[in-house]
């Protein structure tokens, strides 16, 4: 294996146990191929960490503080040990089979997602190197009870140079088998080959489920609603109407067909710009939920995101019924819980109505944060009652 050396007085980072090293660190005289598994050590040749290399400002990303004598042992424990956690953690059940398998660098996998529908894990490579890996992680799949077919959707999130020279497509299985999937007993319809993402929004389990227990009798309007998700909870609770909006079509049809999927009336789908939606329409709703994408994606574009959260949420208070609630969220990774936190505070100033907040919301316990890598908690969100 290549070995690459770290720089005499960046030695000690790596008892900080982050996975990522950044290539400041390290003394590299050579060129490495990107993807290249990398044993780094330090100047007495100790093997301090081992992992995937790529000529980027995030050099290595860390499968292991120490040598690897085998690849797929590695794999095979560490997909063994995210299942165990999830089946401890009661999220694999008969009536709840979609769970998030792998958080990369949560479940010390930096660089690889693994989303589990029923019988199909589909798989997201952020690095090359672990691409390059996608048959020991299917091998180690195969052992995972349950799962017999495996989707890789790699296109969509390899670096950028990468991303023609694979194309998505199923390397176990062909798709002809697709278990009927439910979420907490709803059951859900997820297009992983055409869908956002690996097509379901898996992080917001918990905080569908909160709504729903408040949500009977209320008039619901999920805005960035997807294919449905905390719609199709506040429908099986016992919400009067709810409206989801969304400016996918596909999307809108999707969750027409989650609800009819599970007999529910009293739902309608929009397809419209949420800013827009919330601009012209006249009226107000019990529960009012904003999903929206991570508006920002960079550090640069952090400042016109700040000011894009304000105006929603502004926006959506404003269509809260008095005593009624807002369910906002943010997922993006460099707008951190207190600068959110703030924002929502400044869009309640705008409005100026009497409002607290009730909940503390993050992504699910199959979205495992690394301590060391606080990065990972990307997924906030508050519930604030509306006065
Ligand atoms: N709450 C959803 C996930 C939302 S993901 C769930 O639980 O499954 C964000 C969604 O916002 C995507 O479906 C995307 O199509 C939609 N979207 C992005 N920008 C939008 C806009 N300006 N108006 C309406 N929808 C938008």
């Amino acid at each position: 294996m290549i070995r690459i050396r770290l720089k005499k007085n960046k030695e000690s980072i790596l008892s900080m146990r982050h996975p990522w090293i950044f290539s400041g660190a390290l003394d590299l005289h050579h060129q490495v191929e990107d993807g290249a598994w990398v044993e780094v050590v330090n100047r007495n040749d100790i093997v301090l960490a081992t992992g995937h290399y790529q000529n980027h400002s995030i050099a290595v990303r860390i499968l292991d503080f120490g040598p690897v004598s085998d690849r797929q042992i590695l794999y095979d424990q560490r997909l063994t040990e995210a299942y165990a956690l999830r089946k401890r953690l009661n999220l694999i059940r008969t009536d709840s089979n979609i769970y998030r398998l792998i958080h990369g660098e949560g479940d010390q996998l930096p660089g690889l997602i693994v989303d589990v529908y029923g019988n199909t894990a589909v798989v997201q490579c952020h690095s090359i190197g672990m691409h390059q890996d996608l048959n020991l992680i299917c091998h180690a799949l195969s052992q995972i009870e349950g799962i017999n077919q495996v989707f890789d959707k790699s296109q969509d999130t390899l670096p950028t140079q990468y991303r023609q020279t694979i194309e998505n497509g199923y390397v176990v299985g062909d798709g002809s088998i697709k278990d009927q999937l439910f979420e907490n007993g709803i059951a859900f319809n997820v297009d992983w080959e055409q869908g956002q993402k690996t097509g379901f929004f898996i992080d917001q389990r918990d905080n569908r489920k909160l709504l729903g227990d408040f949500a009977s009798g209320c008039t619901v309007l999920n805005a960035f609603s997807y294919s449905g998700g905390f719609s199709m909870y506040a429908l099986a609770k016992g919400a009067s109407e709810v409206i989801s909006v969304d400016q996918s079509e596909k999307a809108i049809l999707w969750a027409e067909d989650n609800a009819q999927l599970n007999g529910f009336q009293r739902h309608q789908g929009v397809s419209a710009n949420v800013f827009e939606f919330l601009q012209e329409e006249d009226r107000s709703w019990d529960i009012v939920v904003i999903d929206p994408p991570a508006f920002a994606k960079s550090l640069q574009k952090k400042h016109n995101a700040v000011q894009a959260y304000k105006r929603l949420n502004a926006a959506a208070m404003h269509k809260v019924r008095p005593n009624g609630l807002l369910f906002t969220f943010s997922c993006s990774q460099v707008i951190d819980r207190e600068l959110f936190h703030h924002t929502v505070i400044s869009a309640a100033m705008e409005v100026g109505r009497p409002m607290q907040i009730l909940f503390n919301l993050s992504q699910g316990a199959d979205h495992p944060i690394n301590i060391y890598h606080p990065e990972g908690h990307y997924l906030k969100g508050l519930v604030v009652r509306v006065g």
